[in-house]
This record gives structure tokens, C-alpha cells and sequence, in this order.
């Protein structure tokens, strides 16, 4: 059921356990090798979800009953974009440990949506991830059982990218006003748990309408690069 590192305000860890086979072990300790491992440590806890949590609790707290995918791991992800961009990661193998979990957030939105759409069964699920991201079989099928199962919403495993490429043209337009970056992270982490387009409508000054609610719109220019 869980085959990664995942978390919150504390850290999971996944291993390999007794009843797998000695290879399913070994497929374990290669899913969660030192440099895929270290590279999901600031989105479990700081920048990610523990900073996330921390803020949540002291500023419109009330807004906790909002809580949206795309805000939660939609940030987690952003962060990963901008350490990648500053050079967190420095070795090819800590590059390559943040890439993976880039491809995999892509591969999410295809096979999450195709599965609920009934377009893709369980078992072509895992076989995308097993073709196109690279993951062991074993990792692959218990990151489908965990991804598809009852506990997370529909649009739950799009939302990691998706919330990422919103942050991130929402962090383009405000700086465009001529504010700086520092100040958009800290009015996010002030502003909780939002839709986008509702978040985009506080930091940009915008004025909302009760019978013209925001909408989230891309930017035609970022498709076309
Ligand atoms: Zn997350």
C-alpha cells in the first residue's frame, strides 16, 4: 500500500518487509534508494506539507475545511521545481532522484484520470508506470493500489502537477506586479489551504464576484514553448 516515503507532519518510511520474496526486497530497497529518498524529504516536511500544516494551524485556520489537493501537494511539487532550479539536488544521482518523482507526477495524471474514467484497468496502470517511469513491479502495483484506492478523491493524483504548474504561473504573474518572490511564499503560506484561482484572486489584488466566481486559467504561451 505504500511503497515510497510519504508524510505529513512526520515522515513515513517505507522497507522491505518479511513476507516479500528476496527479490521483492531488493525491488523495495531499490524504490527507496538514497538519493529517490532524499529527494522527498522537503516535500513531506519543510518547504512541503510539515511548513504547510505549522502555517495552517496558525493563520485562517478556518479555511482547513477548503483543503484542496491542489493547494496541499500543489506547493510540495513547486518546491521541488524551484530546489531542482537552485541546485538542492548537486550529484547526477540526486538530479535523477528528483526527476523521477517529476516523471512520476506527470505519469499520475494520465493513469489516475484514465482509470477512473474507466479507460485503464489496474493492471495498465501499473504497466505505465512500470514502462514509463521506471519503477519495480512491486513498487508500481502498490503505488496503483494506494493511488486508486477509496481513501483519495478522483482528482487527488493530477493534482500534484497540475497545483504545481498553477503555483507556479501564479508565482510568475505576481511577480510581474513588481513584487518579489519571498513575499508570494509567504502570503500563500498566510492565505491556507485555497482553490488556485481563489488564491490567485487575493494575491493579485482582484475583486470577486459572487455570481462570476474565479476560474483557473492557463496561460496560452507556456503550451506553446
Ligand atoms: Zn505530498
Amino acid at each position: 500500500m505504500n511503497p515510497f516515503f510519504t508524510g505529513g507532519e512526520v515522515i513515513s518510511v517505507s522497507f522491505p518487509t518479511r513476507q516479500m520474496t528476496a527479490e521483492q526486497q531488493r525491488q523495495s530497497l531499490r524504490g527507496n534508494n538514497v538519493t529517490f529518498a532524499k529527494a522527498t524529504v522537503h516535500h513531506e516536511l519543510i518547504p512541503g506539507h510539515h511548513l504547510q500544516a505549522f502555517q495552517s494551524s496558525r493563520y485562517q485556520s478556518h479555511r482547513s475545511q477548503f483543503m484542496t489537493p491542489f493547494w496541499l501537494e500543489g506547493w510540495a511539487v513547486y518546491w521541488e521545481f524551484l530546489l531542482y532550479e537552485d541546485g538542492f539536488p548537486q550529484s547526477p544521482e540526486e538530479r535523477l532522484g528528483f526527476l523521477v518523482w517529476r516523471a512520476h507526477r506527470y505519469a499520475r495524471i494520465i493513469f489516475s484520470l484514465r482509470f477512473h474514467l474507466g479507460q485503464m484497468s489496474p493492471d495498465q496502470c501499473v504497466d505505465f508506470l512500470v514502462d514509463n517511469v521506471g519503477f519495480d513491479r512491486i513498487n508500481a502495483e502498490a503505488e496503483v493500489r494506494r493511488s486508486v484506492g477509496p481513501s483519495y478523491p478522483p482528482l487527488y493524483q493530477a493534482a500534484y502537477m497540475v497545483g504545481a504548474m498553477q503555483l507556479l504561473t501564479l508565482k510568475d504573474r505576481y511577480v510581474a506586479t513588481g513584487k518579489p518572490a519571498k513575499t508570494f511564499h509567504d502570503e500563500v503560506m498566510q492565505q491556507s489551504s485555497l482553490p488556485i484561482s481563489l488564491l490567485e484572486a487575493i494575491v493579485l489584488d482582484q475583486t470577486i464576484q459572487q455570481d462570476n466566481p474565479p476560474l483557473w486559467r492557463f496561460d496560452e504561451s507556456q503550451f506553446s514553448q
